[in-house]
């Protein structure tokens, strides 16, 4: 297909960029696929194609993963000290905020993000959490273990590197997400296969190029595009790769369960969510607004965490549906970088047909549209508007199920008693994250004790810190991203004892 000229308002590195032949980096070598294959990738403001990328199959996984496995066992990874992999991933953090322009670029013409988005979120984010993660280098360690014959024996334990991961990233935030999946296995002292999401592997590719000029040996990050069926299946099957990292739905996420079988390999999943935003009678209902309208419509409802269950009291239901839906009309839909946008094109057509065939599912199960639920902007595009849903039932699709984009249902609710208010919010399989409001500290931390999920939000939504774990309960996930806890996943642990 032919690639389009980009878009004149890109600057000039981004547009060089472009213009390079995107190919996969193995083995500290940019490379063809071994098939010769490549793919489109589309910018989702216009469904113009706007680059041609390599496409890394079975071959090309099974190529990177042995120079992961080199790079592991006998370069000069292993033998680097906590300090200096820290030192190279406060260099790389450096080189992505000198690049931060480009990469906020690269972000809004691939995702659809607004540019103004990726520069104050996702690029600075990124440059922190290598700096957070490079922090914990020096500081993985074991522990001295109390025998109950002291004298006799002496045991302690140390963290060792699983060994080589292979890594597998969605789209909503691709290059975070990429940051979130490197920075701890390179803290830890791993190597690394990363396969980026089909839709979205630019920012992935330029960040390899950095971490090319940062000074990483060749080997110990391995750079892949491609499509999940192929390349991503045939990492998290692969024999020698020890721990598979994903991120995405939860119907892969099980898929990647049963690949990593064969090996056994250790497994750590960031999964889909249904995170009730619940607003009491008492809260600061000028911040709950605003509040509960950023749950769901940040990132045009592409989070993971995303508040698409809103419950709020019947004393002030109406006043918060109606303030939410005014924030909805506020927002302005259109291209990311038109300066303007608020909210950009969802990421792909299938994630635009998959958006507006739930927002027909719940009208059909007899929800009724508050605000938008109609495709937005002119011809081309994935554009939808910001969705505000009300008379839906617990057992609607639109309430059980992750639409992962910019559509709310919210109910009101009569009752006093925290445990089944609770019980409303923990009503799905998942449990990834929830947001309370009241200005009664007793109840938000009572409330933050009985839902069910990784992360409790008290009068906020979406607030990230990199010293923050994040994950799931229930068929969220397995493990947390960031935080110490996230060195866990990447980490093994060793009991020395010696007999005295
Ligand atoms: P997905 O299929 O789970 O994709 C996530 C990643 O897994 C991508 O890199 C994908 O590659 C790869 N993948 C797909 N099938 C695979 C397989 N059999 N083995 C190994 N890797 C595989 O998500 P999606 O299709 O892009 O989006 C569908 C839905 O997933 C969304 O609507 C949303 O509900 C959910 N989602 C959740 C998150 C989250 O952060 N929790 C993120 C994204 C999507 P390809 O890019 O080639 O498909
Ligand atoms: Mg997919």
């Amino acid at each position: 297909m032919d690639t389009i000229a980009p878009d004149s308002r890109l600057s000039k590195p981004t547009k060089t960029f472009l213009s390079h032949q995107h190919q996969l980096l193995i083995d500290g070598k940019w490379v063809a696929a071994a098939s010769g294959k490549t793919f489109s990738v589309y910018n989702p403001a216009t469904g113009a194609v706007m680059a041609q990328v390599a496409e890394a199959d079975k071959e090309d996984v099974d190529r990177a993963v042995r120079a992961a496995r080199r790079a592991f066992d006998e370069g000069p990874w292993r033998k680097m000290t906590g300090s200096q992999r820290g030192r190279l991933m406060w260099k790389l953090a450096d080189l992505i905020e000198q690049h931060l322009e480009e990469f906020a670029e690269i972000e809004s013409i691939d995702n659809g993000k607004p540019l103004a988005v990726a520069r104050a979120a996702d690029v600075p984010l990124t440059a922190d959490m290598f700096r957070y993660m490079g922090g914990w280098a020096t500081k993985i360690t074991g522990s001295t273990i109390p025998w109950s014959a002291p004298n006799e024996f002496l045991s302690y334990t140390v963290r060792e590197p699983v060994g080589v991961v292979g890594q597998i990233i969605p789209w909503n935030f691709p290059l975070l997400m990429a940051a979130w999946k490197l920075a701890p296995a390179l803290a830890a002292g791993c190597t690394i296969v990363l396969k980026a999401a089909e839709q979205t592997p630019l920012s992935a590719l330029r960040l390899g190029e950095l971490i090319q000029e940062a000074g990483f040996p060749g080997g110990v990050v391995n750079i892949l595009a491609g499509y999940g069926e192929t390349a991503g299946a045939a990492l998290a099957a692969h024999d020698d790769v020890d721990k598979v990292a994903f991120t995405g739905s939860t119907e892969v996420g099980k898929l990647i369960v049963k690949a990593a079988a064969g090996n056994l390999k250790k497994v750590s999943l960031e999964l889909g969510g249904k995170s009730p935003t619940v607003i009491f009678g008492d809260a600061d209902i000028e911040a709950a607004i605003p509040g509960a309208a950023g749950a769901i419509f940040f990132n045009h409802g592409q989070c993971c965490c995303a508040g698409s269950r809103l419950y709020a009291h019947k004393n002030v239901f109406d006043r918060i549906v109606e303030g939410v839906s005014g924030e909805a009309k506020k927002i302005k839909v259109g291209p990311g970088l038109d300066p303007a946008t608020n909210m950009g094109p969802l990421v792909s057509e299938e994630q635009f047909e998959r958006v507006t065939g739930y927002i027909e599912s719940g009208i059909e199960e007899g929800a009724k549209i508050v605000t938008g639920g109609k495709k937005a902007g002119g011809d081309g595009g994935y554009f939808v508007e910001p969705t505000v849903l009300t008379g839906t039932k617990p057992s609607m699709k639109v309430v059980r199920e992750e639409i992962f984009g910019p559509v709310v249902c919210a109910e009101p609710f009569d009752d006093a008693d925290l445990e089944r208010i609770a019980k409303k919010a923990n009503d799905t399989i998942y449990g990834l994250a929830a947001s309370v409001w009241t200005k009664d500290i007793s109840k938000a931390h009572k409330m933050a004790n009985l839902i069910r999920s990784g992360t409790v939000w008290i009068n906020c939504h979406n607030v990230f810190d990199a010293s923050l774990p994040f994950g799931g309960y229930k068929q969220s996930g397995w493990g947390r991203e960031m935080g110490g806890e996230v060195l866990a996943n990447y980490s093994e642990i060793k009991a020395v004892t010696a007999k005295l």
